[in-house]
């Protein structure tokens, strides 16, 4: 009984004299007031999370959209915020209690202007959207009608789902859904977006919206060359700087601002936050009439209404929050030099493999990601990032310029993002380099001794004694590498 009541004191935080006097009260409201760990409220939940974090810590995450989130953005995406509802925007909610988040809020816009040099009077930015993909369909609603017509890179080509994937069976995405969507490919010779393919489309097609933006592209952006294309068809330059955000923010590479009417991104890919998504766009003055008058920007109102109440409901406070903390380090010095680093092993990774004879699409790289392309190898994306997986290096199957199928592309995706946050540098990318190697002469190996079918491939790398050895001693090698380096967020989780 006293150690009952010496453990209800502990755990409650509460005085001996009052414990007592409500004992009952307490007893019954200790075992339902939430406050256990997760390891003592849900052990089977817990093994799981130190399951993952370990995976974290001893793979090479290659994945080029993944970062590592800082602690001090982690610690506000798992917090009180959570628990805020708070649907409408600062000074006019729906809820009461609000007015701690909407100097949360209103904290996180004012840094999303700062973090990318923007002028409050020129842009505004909208910081509720959950993700990037409800960011660029709240974008689009706000822009277009339904069925109003939209350009955007094609998926196999480097863009993204969201930029109106379609297939000759399917309308994929919901953007291709509920409105028309027209792509812009590759040359497949030189890897570069074909800007002139794209502008003779342009004209036909007639877009309300084209989209600058790529999830699978390892070279710059040509924005100006966008606008103009815009400027001739009369429609509106959005960019989706989605994978890109940290890098601008850090202005190691050409920022879309100076071009684009509205710009959306997610929080987490190179700008390393928490998972959530924003839209900027333009406001103020826009030209003039005939008459001298000035004509103003239409999009603030538009955006916001189609962010909510048209698409989402209560803002997501605690992305909101985290986002902010994120914004505030994209600004210091450090992050700068982080975003320097991204791009030098890139540099790093892209030189090492093609010493190695590997063949890059577009022949390198001049952001934080490469492709490689395994066919002239004999060899196929799906393949290798099997193999991969194996042995702990976490990248993923990417389609080449010229690929027929889409479920079985030629090529590879490689980002330095996640491992430049966890100190590596050009040397560490290199001996990077020297494990995937490794893992693709097991997977060349393996293809020639089982055929041409998918199946036997799978079952002979799960079977035979001499493969199997060669994976567990790589997968030994590379988890003995990565685990010596730091790993932001919280040690145990
Ligand atoms: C990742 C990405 C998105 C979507 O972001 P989610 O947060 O996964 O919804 C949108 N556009 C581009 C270009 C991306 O790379």
């Amino acid at each position: 009984m006293i150690r009952v009541f010496r453990k209800l004191c502990e755990s409650t935080g509460l005085s001996k004299s009052y414990v007592s006097k409500n004992a009952t009260r307490i007893a019954f409201a200790s075992s339902w007031n939430g406050n256990e760990t997760l390891a003592e409220d849900d052990p089977e939940m817990w093994a799981l999370l130190k399951e993952e974090k370990a995976r974290q810590v001893q793979g090479l995450e290659l994945i080029a959209s993944e970062n590592f989130c800082s602690r001090a953005a982690l610690e506000a995406l798992g917090s009180c915020l959570n628990n805020k509802y708070s649907e409408g925007y600062p000074g006019a909610r729906y809820y009461g209690g609000t007015e701690v988040i909407d100097k949360i809020e209103t904290l996180c816009q004012r840094r999303a202007l700062e973090a990318f040099n923007l002028d409050p009077e020129k842009w505004g930015v909208n910081v509720q959207p959950y993700s990037g993909s409800p960011a660029n369909f709240a974008a689009y609603t706000a822009l277009m009608n339904p069925h109003d017509r939209i350009m955007g890179q094609d998926l196999p080509d480097g863009g993204h789902l969201t930029h109106g994937f379609m297939t000759d069976q399917k309308r994929v995405s919901a953007t291709s859904v509920y409105f028309e969507s027209m792509p812009y490919r590759l040359n497949v010779s030189t890897g570069l977006i074909d800007y002139d393919r794209l502008r003779e489309t342009a004209k036909l097609f007639r877009p309300r919206v084209i989209i600058a933006g790529t999830s699978a592209y390892s070279r710059l952006l040509d924005y100006k060359t966008f606008r103009e294309i815009c400027n001739e068809v009369k429609a509106v330059l959005l960019a989706d700087m989605a994978h890109i955000s940290g890098l601008i923010a850090a202005q190691v590479i050409p920022s879309p601002f100076e071009y684009a009417d509205v710009v959306t991104t997610t929080t987490h890919k190179t700008l390393r936050g928490g998972r959530s998504g924003m839209i900027f766009f333009r406001r103020g003055v826009k030209g003039q009439d005939k008459n001298g008058k000035p004509i103003m920007y239409d999009f603030e109102n538009r955006v916001n209404a189609a962010v909510f109440p048209s698409l989402q409901g209560g803002p997501h406070n605690h992305a909101i929050g985290s986002v902010a903390v994120a914004l505030k380090q994209a600004k210091s010095s450090h992050f700068r030099e982080y975003q320097q680093q991204v791009l030098k092993n890139a540099q790093s990774m892209a030189k090492a493999l093609i010493r190695k004879n590997y063949t890059l699409v577009s022949g390198g790289t001049d952001n934080h990601l490469l492709l490689v392309d395994l066919r002239p190898r004999g060899l196929d994306g799906a393949r290798a990032e099997m193999v991969c997986n194996r042995v702990s290096i976490t990248l993923n199957k990417n389609t080449c310029p010229g690929d027929k199928s889409a479920f079985n592309p030629g090529g590879l995706r490689l980002g330095a993002p996640a491992l430049t946050s966890r100190n590596f540098k050009e040397k560490d990318f290199e001996q990077v380099v020297e494990f995937f190697d490794h893992a693709m002469s097991i997977v060349a190996d393996v293809k020639a001794a089982s055929g041409s079918k998918m199946k036997d491939y799978k079952e002979y790398l799960d079977s035979n004694s001499v493969i199997l050895d060669r994976v567990e001693k790589l997968k030994i090698d590379v988890n003995n590498f990565a685990k010596t380096f730091p790993m932001p967020g919280f040690m145990d989780r």
